[in-house]
């Protein structure tokens, strides 16, 4: 029985010193195991005088209960430290900054950003709207006729629900703008647009740039002025630009906007088809029937508008010629533009 008390001071020093969970899993089964210490004395309880047995059978059965809490509890502190170590060294800073930058803007948030800052610069405010819309708003309300062929199925995506549509322009973003607020209005309308084209320089999905400003002084001069000043300061060079008479339905009278080709210099190339010209946009001024529709007085108010694709504008300025480059996201093209 004095053995017992032996075997316990023992277990308890080399417990101790016990610093892995494979150490602690050979010093248990030494005690605790099937031929284990504990076991021994158990079956040595045929040795014992009888008047004594109870007494022994006791202080073993004390032993074994004993030993077992404190490996339990070494057990448990061996695996709080080995999960305490492992987290330290797993431990990573996010505050540290990075030795080499990993990955990039892709070229046409580059683009739209650009186009974003220049119009700031002129005094414009960035607004925006949902991609699925009223057709009311891109289409009615913006003095699209019922028969127009751009509300063809052919041209637009309809949505499952009578009245919606994927957006065909940003231009629902101006009515937008104007059932909300008053005039005077001097914004721009950046954003995603979807119509039923695909080839080399169309894409069922892609970005557009809208402009609007409704005051009372708004002319066709000061319009000429934003987007030569726009293009200017876009392509960084001071380009020819032309204005040609056009047609839209939500501008009266409506042109559109030629600028030198920048990729031949008006020598002639594939891209500006020989012509020296690349048309970039289309504007005009407002047509009173849609500023009617959103609530403004056409005797105090006139408009001008002006629309553009950020595809075309970027595959100009960093002489691009498929516009499928920029959804491919392939690395090797992305990684050109920082
Ligand atoms: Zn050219």
């Amino acid at each position: 029985m004095e053995n017992i008390e032996k075997i316990k001071e023992e277990i308890r020093s080399l417990l101790s010193s016990v610093s892995s969970l494979k150490e602690l899993r050979d010093i248990k089964s030494k005690y605790l195991g099937s031929k284990g210490v504990v076991k021994e004395l158990l079956k040595k309880i045929k040795e014992v005088p009888p008047e004594l047995r109870r007494e022994y059978g006791k202080k073993v059965n004390e032993l074994k209960e004993f030993a077992e809490k404190l490996f339990r509890e070494k057990e448990e502190e061996l695996k709080r430290r080995e999960l305490e170590e492992k987290l330290k060294g797993e431990w990573v800073d996010l505050t540290v900054p990075p030795e080499r930058v990993v990955g990039s803007l892709h070229p046409i948030t580059i683009t739209l950003e650009r186009i974003k800052e220049i119009f700031k610069g002129m005094g414009f405010e960035v607004e925006e709207g949902p991609e699925i819309e009223l057709e009311e708003y891109n289409f009615d309300l913006l003095n699209i006729p019922k028969e127009h062929p751009a509300r063809d199925m052919q041209d637009t995506f309809y949505v499952n629900k009578e009245g919606y549509l994927l957006r065909t322009h940003t231009s629902p973003v101006q009515i937008r703008t104007m059932l909300k607020k008053k005039p005077p209005i001097q914004m721009i309308a950046p954003g995603k647009v979807y119509r039923r084209d695909d080839d080399p320089t169309h894409s069922p999905m892609f970005h557009q740039v809208e402009g609007l400003v409704v005051n009372e002084y708004a002319n066709f001069r000061h319009m000429k002025y934003v987007i030569e000043e726009f293009l200017r300061r876009f392509f960084e060079t001071d380009l020819p630009v032309r204005f040609r008479t056009s047609y839209f339905p939500f501008t009266e009278p409506s042109a559109e906007v030629d600028i030198g080709c920048v990729i031949c210099n008006q020598e002639g190339c594939r891209v500006c088809k020989e012509t020296g010209w690349l048309e970039v946009m289309g504007c005009g001024m407002v047509h009173p029937k849609v500023l009617e529709n959103c609530g403004i007085d056409t005797e105090i108010y006139q408009g001008f508008a002006f629309g553009m694709g950020v595809e075309r504008l970027a595959m100009l300025l960093y002489g691009i010629d498929n516009i499928k480059l920029f959804y491919e996201n392939d690395l090797r093209f992305i990684r050109q533009f920082f």
